[in-house]
């Protein structure tokens, strides 16, 4: 089987790496991927958001699956175009994909089903948003409807940071994703990530996560793009998982099939859990990253067989081998991130990192420059390792950043504090 992935972040390099441990993927290109992607993968350059570009090259290269990584191309339509021209596809259509691109989309799905989640207000002008906020109060959630690249969410401790919050996005600081504004209710309880994977009719759980989302220790400091995960989420413990899936997962899926917009790949459900019962948070298109890199590590060569599985519309025939292990990923970033940044110091070290089926140094931004790795992004590497225990993973994960010489770099020392 060729494969072609669309991605370049350690989300992808995961991803191929899980793909190549199954003996069914004779070919594996990843576009554009990095540097650590380089070391095992054909790498293309490719606009990935250009769903025609995406569909020649793919059929240039007799390519038979086609694994979307990231959000923008799945926004962009790119797996419609494929699936258009006839590929086998993992990763939703645009019409689907707005569960994760419209967050009143997503409200008004879960209205329609039933599903637990905040309640909410839904405004495209500033005087009636700030007209709800004084009416129902603070702390309250502002948030951009579009997508804002994590950014576009305010938790308000006070009406006037609401207030100021709604001037803001009315003004344009989110650009068009701004235009429309959804005020939540601000909802206590403890973050957990479930991912499931859905073939338009079936829903198939894959595992579950927990990130760490502030940059610095203790879960302080601003937000970024995620600083570590581990999984499994202790809190989602059987009974959530099942209520999560009957509640929430299930019943959206299947009023997106009625609507005639079927959901087909992946869907990141984050959800806030309090007293025994999930409420939904958010849906993401696509893997989480760096929740992605546990996700495989635990997974190995089967994710390749679910992905296929679920691309074919043939979840209710697969299963998941489920071992009863524990993975962790640390994220080393550049100094200075998530503001700014050098990018262009050289990493060493990483030759001498063992790389088996419980360690991976999984690259996030890098570039290969006069034959040296080179930091090319904000968060630069995910070490990643699997243990029989989360005490177990965590050791083998701080030793893998450990073996890396980069000054230029950081890392946070409490990855996994919660479930510790
Ligand atoms: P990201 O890209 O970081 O996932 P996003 O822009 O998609 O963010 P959300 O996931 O909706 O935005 O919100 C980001 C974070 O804000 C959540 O992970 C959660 O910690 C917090 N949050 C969002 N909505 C609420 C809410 N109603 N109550 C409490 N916290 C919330």
């Amino acid at each position: 089987m060729n494969i072609l992935i669309l991605g370049s972040g350690g989300r992808e390099h995961a991803l191929a790496w899980a793909t190549l441990q199954n003996p069914k993927c004779d070919k594996l290109i990843v576009a554009p991927g990095n540097a650590g992607i380089a070391q095992i993968a054909e790498c293309a350059a490719l606009d990935i958001n250009d769903g025609g570009a995406v569909s020649e090259f793919a059929s240039e290269n007799a390519i038979d699956l086609v694994i979307i990584g990231p959000e923008a191309p799945l926004a962009a339509g790119v797996a419609d175009r494929l699936r258009e021209a006839g590929f086998l596809v993992f990763g939703p259509s645009a019409e689907a994909a707005r569960l994760e691109a419209s967050k009143s989309f997503t409200k008004e799905i879960c209205d329609a089903a039933k599903a637990p989640t905040a309640a909410y207000g839904h405004f495209t002008d500033a005087e009636t948003a700030k007209a709800h906020v004084r009416a129902t109060g603070a702390p309250t959630v502002v948030k951009a409807d579009g997508l804002a690249a994590g950014k576009g969410v305010i938790i308000a401790e006070t009406l006037a940071e609401a207030e100021a919050a709604i001037d803001d996005m009315f003004g344009g600081a989110f650009g068009g994703a701004g235009a429309e504004v959804v005020i939540e209710e601000f909802m206590t309880g403890e973050e957990a990530s479930f991912f499931v994977l859905v073939d338009g009719e079936t829903c198939l759980p894959i595992g579950t996560a927990q990130d760490h989302k502030r940059v610095g220790e203790g879960d302080t400091g601003p937000n970024t793009g995620g600083m570590g995960a581990y999984s499994p989420a202790p809190i989602m413990d059987a009974a959530v998982t099942q209520k999560a899936l009957d509640q929430i997962v299930r019943p959206t899926m299947a009023e997106m099939a009625r609507r005639g917009t079927p959901y087909q790949g992946v869907l990141y459900v984050g959800l806030m859990i309090e007293n025994g019962q999930p409420r939904l948070v958010e849906y993401n298109a696509r893997f989480g990253d760096p929740e992605c890199q546990v996700l495989m590590m635990r997974l190995g060569a089967q994710a390749l067989d679910l992905m296929q599985a679920c691309a074919e519309g043939k979840l209710a025939e697969a299963r998941v081998n489920w071992a009863d292990d524990h993975a962790m990923t640390v994220v080393l970033a550049a100094n200075g991130y998530p503001g700014d940044y050098d990018k262009g110091s050289v990493i060493r070290g990483l030759d001498d990192i063992p790389e088996d089926s419980a360690h991976m140094m999984f690259h996030a931004g890098t570039t290969l420059k006069d034959g040296q790795v080179t930091a090319s992004g904000g968060r630069v590497l995910n070490a990643t390792a699997r243990g029989a225990t989360l005490a177990e993973a965590r050791a083998r994960a701080y030793a893998l950043v450990d073996a890396v010489d980069w000054p230029e770099g950081f890392c946070r020392r409490d990855i996994g504090w919660r479930a510790l």
